[in-house]
């Protein structure tokens, strides 16, 4: 503690939804008085904000916290808390397993030695030009590969007013572009009394003075109806880009993993979209090694992928996650080695077609909302979600800029500024 007030510390891992989460807390803290601190060491409080959404990131969460033992044992005054996927409704074995940690708490939960705040004042004083905002919590969906559902409960939306409210807020304190957040977007608003959707709260976000861009994820592809892709074309600051994980080009597969549709009703959600949102960029997720997946399913996924050249794949080796239905009913069968093997196989595929894919803009004008600086290049990002950097010496922090592509890889583009028009 360097004066009166403590210094904070939040080491964060994992999804967009645990980034925004850590940074409401963050703005929070500071809203009260703490200090941020960059090293736990120095930190009167310390929140690990966890994923456990595969073995991997479980296994780094638990050795942070055991990390920090010897420093809660030297240190009796700080306080150590965990929130995240990590932490479901009964914390007795957490509590067991970690007793120097001092409070457990659920994700998007307030710090339980604090009192709730109003959400306002956990609302960022200098946000990013491009934040998050969470509309809907938990997933009703139970993918039997998903451990989600067992740690952020069932769906709960916000308001379409309460979320218009902090997005105006937001706008007021800098923000000019907003992602909203949800495991399920799609499902957004069915809880609530007029069960409003997301189209809706899209029409409702697009009359926001000031505010240039929206995007949402993640959609499912089971619930993405025709009003939202409809929205999507006609309202002028939602992005023409769509995050839709398809986790596998396999019926059968998508049968065990309980997704609730088939790779042909895939394929023609994607022409729907593309047909209606003309220049659409899509992303997608996949799944490698699932139970009992087969050369030849494996192969489907290959082809579904080849065939509908998605501009951004994010792919994960199965990992089973005690407590799903996958977990108990099917055997982690497929070698480790194969895993990875076809893992590799479709990030060289993605890595061409997104080659590509982004060296068709080679010489073209994009524009682009500058989100930050990092060490001498600004970087920003199209309506498409294409990451950009320039060098220039001025200041466009926030700024929606014209700029000439001269230089394209399967990440990222780069180029020049021009400020003539
Ligand atoms: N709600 C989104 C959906 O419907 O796909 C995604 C949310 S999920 C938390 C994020 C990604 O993690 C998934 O798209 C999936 O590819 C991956 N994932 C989830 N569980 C996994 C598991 N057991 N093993 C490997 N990857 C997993
Ligand atoms: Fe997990 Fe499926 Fe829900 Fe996505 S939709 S969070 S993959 S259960």
């Amino acid at each position: 503690m360097r004066g009166e007030m403590p210094d904070y510390y939040i080491w964060t891992i994992g999804c967009q939804m645990n980034k925004a989460e850590s940074e409401r807390l963050g703005s929070f803290f500071e809203h009260l008085g703490y200090r941020p601190t960059d090293a736990a060491e120095n930190a009167d409080v310390i929140v690990l904000n966890s994923c456990v959404v595969r073995q991997s990131a479980e296994n780094r969460v638990v050795n942070k916290i055991r990390a920090l033992q010897s420093f809660a044992r030297a240190h009796p005054g700080a306080t150590l808390a965990v929130t995240g996927c990590l932490v479901n409704s009964d914390t007795t074995r957490l509590k067991k397993e970690f007793p120097h940690v001092d409070y457990f708490f659920k994700p998007g939960d307030c710090p339980p030695w604090l009192e709730k705040p109003e959400a306002i004042l956990a609302l960022p004083q200098r946000p990013s030009p491009a934040t998050y905002v969470t509309i809907i919590q938990g997933c009703d969906n139970f993918c039997s590969y998903c451990i989600v559902p067992y740690r952020r409960g069932r769906e709960v939306s916000r308001t379409i007013s309460e979320i218009a409210c902090e997005v105006k807020e937001l706008v007021r304190r800098g923000v000019k572009e907003v992602t909203l957040l949800g495991q399920n977007v799609d499902s957004y608003g069915h809880d609530l009394p007029d069960k409003p959707d997301l189209a809706d709260l899209l029409e409702e976000l697009n009359k926001i003075d000031g505010l240039v861009r929206i995007r949402f994820l993640t959609n499912h592809p089971k619930d993405m109806s025709d009003k939202l892709i409809g929205a999507i074309a006609r309202l002028d600051r939602v992005c023409e880009w769509i995050s839709l994980p398809v986790q596998s080009g396999s019926d059968d597969i998508l049968k065990l993993m309980r997704r609730g549709y088939t790779a042909a009703q895939y394929r023609q959600m994607v022409k729907r979209i593309r047909d209606t949102v003309p220049g659409v960029a899509l992303s997608t997720d996949i799944i490698v090694g699932f139970p009992s997946e087969t050369e030849a399913q494996f192969q489907e996924t290959v082809n579904l992928l080849a065939a509908l050249r998605f501009d951004t794949v994010h792919v994960a080796v199965y990992s089973p996650r005690p407590g799903t239905s996958a977990s108990r009913e099917l055997e982690d069968d497929i070698p480790a080695a194969v895993k990875r093997e076809r893992l590799n196989i479709i990030e060289q595929l993605q890595e061409k077609i997104a080659a590509e894919i982004n060296g068709q803009l080679l010489g073209t004008m994009a524009e682009i909302l500058v989100e930050s600086r990092v060490k001498d290049k600004w970087q920003g990002r199209t309506r498409t979600g294409k990451l950009v950097f320039f060098e220039d010496s001025r200041d466009f922090l926030g700024k929606l800029v014209s700029v000439r592509i001269e230089k394209t890889s399967p990440w990222s583009l780069q180029g020049t500024v021009d400020t003539s028009k």
